[in-house]
């Protein structure tokens, strides 16, 4: 979705709300922050001009599923953002949200701050015990006799045959 700054000057109340569903498509670059699927993204607020200044206020709420960074399965987490900054159609300011053609392309700023809130570490939830480096069992799940019995791995090699 893309809210044209001339269609904000343009209006009458100098300000255009929206509020809608948003499609995710930059899942790939996501992924890099741990993110599977974005399953709902629903944005909702205002671009104003006030003194020749545009302005974003918008909430996001978030549906995501999210891969564990310990044991790697995906579970589901909902997020609230709030974004409140100034638009610029200068592409060389560092300050807030770039207009591309006069228009603020409101998925890639979702994607923006999904990006910047995730967290350096994403957790099932925070006691995971994550996956056994040895035999790949998942520890929440179920336990392994790796720690108790550590086999020598001269051994291991020929345990596996006599299986
Ligand atoms: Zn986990
Ligand atoms: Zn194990």
């Amino acid at each position: 979705m893309k809210v044209s700054l001339y269609d904000v000057a343009r209006s009458a109340t100098s300000s255009v709300n929206f509020a809608k569903d948003i499609s995710i498509t930059e899942l790939d670059l996501l992924s890099t922050v741990g993110v599977v699927e974005v399953n709902k993204a629903y944005a909702s607020g205002v671009i104003e001009s006030i003194n020749s200044q545009f302005f974003l206020t918008m909430d996001v709420k978030l549906d995501l599923t999210l891969s564990c960074d310990r044991c790697l399965s995906s579970f589901t987490e909902s997020k609230s953002l709030s974004v409140e900054s100034i638009i610029t159609e200068d592409d060389s300011s560092i300050d807030g949200i770039f207009a591309e053609d006069g228009k603020v392309d409101i998925s890639k700023v979702v994607v923006d701050e999904i990006m910047m809130s995730m967290s350096m570490k994403s957790l099932c939830f925070e006691d995971c015990k994550g996956i056994c480096s040895s035999c790949g069992i998942n520890l929440n799940e179920k336990e392994c006799k790796c720690k108790e019995d550590e086999i020598d791995p001269r051994l291991s090699g020929l345990l596996d045959l006599l299986k």
